[in-house]
């Protein structure tokens, strides 16, 4: 069984930045991560406001988070899952599809994933019209009608990203307040080929091998109508992959956030926590970064305990 001081589940900004810093500091760290290297972070059309890039295309600050990770001698095992953990012991054993591993610690860095609506045709019309992913699918909307839902951050920046290759974006949301930043309010009230549906619902994505229209309800007047559209891009939000470390015993709040207090601890010794996983409440990449470095600074201090941590 090969034998890690630090074991970082997940390669997105938290578990890349606990990376460098666990191999920094001199700890033999592995990262595992089920997908491709970079996180959530590819997702993002365009990043405004991580500092020192003023304006830089998601996918392409990833990659640089990625190769400044593999620079720093951070080994990255792409596309092995992880599939249970064993976290009772001194030594905590990690299961992956490929391998068992023992390691000191452990940093959860697993993020989350995309909130369903849960609404008829969501599923079937995926890849075929349903969208969470607007810098990756945006292109294929050319000149098309498009829906967004939601009104957080990621709904607004999608659909301001869209707006620009889309003939028209309606911005479907189920109050009447967004819960998106104001400057992001603000450039989506200014965009021409925008308009907003308040305390709206998508009660069906309907099609015929491609998605064709929304049946939507308007909650304030109870009037369902039909709206023809050629793309949904979803963004309602997140759930955190969290079920492994649920199922070995990790404190999750009741959303299943992993619990952690002011520097990343967990309920168990030596396992930490970072991220979007995590029950941090500002899901950013410079705060997920700011999590990383202190799990795995903590990892540091709980395996070696240097002096100036006494
Ligand atoms: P979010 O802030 O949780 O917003 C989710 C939105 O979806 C809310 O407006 C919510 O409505 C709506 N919603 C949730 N479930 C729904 C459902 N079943 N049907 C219809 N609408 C539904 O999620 P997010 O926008 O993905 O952002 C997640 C976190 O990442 C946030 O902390 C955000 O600030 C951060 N983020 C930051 C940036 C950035 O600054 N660059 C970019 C993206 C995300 P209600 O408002 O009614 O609850």
């Amino acid at each position: 069984m090969e034998s890690w001081d630090l074991i970082i589940i997940g390669a997105g900004a938290a578990g890349l930045a606990a990376g460098i810093y666990g191999v920094r500091s001199g700890l033999k760290t592995l990262v595992l991560e089920e997908e491709i290297a970079g996180g959530t972070t590819a997702d993002a059309p365009l990043v405004e406001n991580y500092l020192g890039f003023d304006s830089v295309n998601g996918l392409e600050l990833s990659q640089k988070m990625v190769a400044h990770a593999k620079k720093q001698g951070v080994q990255i095992n792409e596309f092995e899952k992880v599939t249970s953990l064993d976290l009772k012991g001194e030594k905590k054993i990690v299961k992956t599809e490929r391998a068992t591993y023992q390691t000191r610690a452990i940093v959860i860095a697993s993020g989350s994933n995309y909130r369903q609506l849960g609404v008829p045709g969501e599923k079937e019309f995926r890849g075929r019209g349903v969208s969470y992913c607007g810098l990756c699918d945006g292109p294929l909307f050319k000149g098309k009608r498009l829906v967004v839902v939601g009104g957080g951050n990621s709904a607004l920046i999608t659909a301001l990203y869209l707006a620009h290759l889309a003939l028209e974006i309606k911005v479907v949301h189920r109050r009447d307040v967004f819960r998106a930043e104001e400057a992001l309010v603000r450039d989506l009230k200014n965009t021409k080929n925008a308009e907003i549906f308040w305390g709206t619902e998508v009660k069906e994505i309907r099609g015929e091998n491609v998605v064709k229209s929304v049946l939507l309800l308007d909650k304030r007047t109870e009037q369902t109508r039909e709206l023809p559209i050629d793309g949904v891009f979803v963004q309602v939000g997140e759930a955190p992959n969290s079920q492994m470390a649920k199922e070995a015993g990790v404190s999750m709040n009741d959303n299943d956030y992993v619990i952690v207090d002011a520097v990343q601890h967990t309920n168990i010794a030596g396992v930490y926590a970072a991220g979007d996983v995590s029950t941090y409440p500002v899901k950013q990449i410079g705060t997920a970064v700011g999590q990383g470095i202190t799990a795995a600074l903590e990892a540091y201090d709980f395996i070696r305990r240097p002096y100036y941590k006494r």
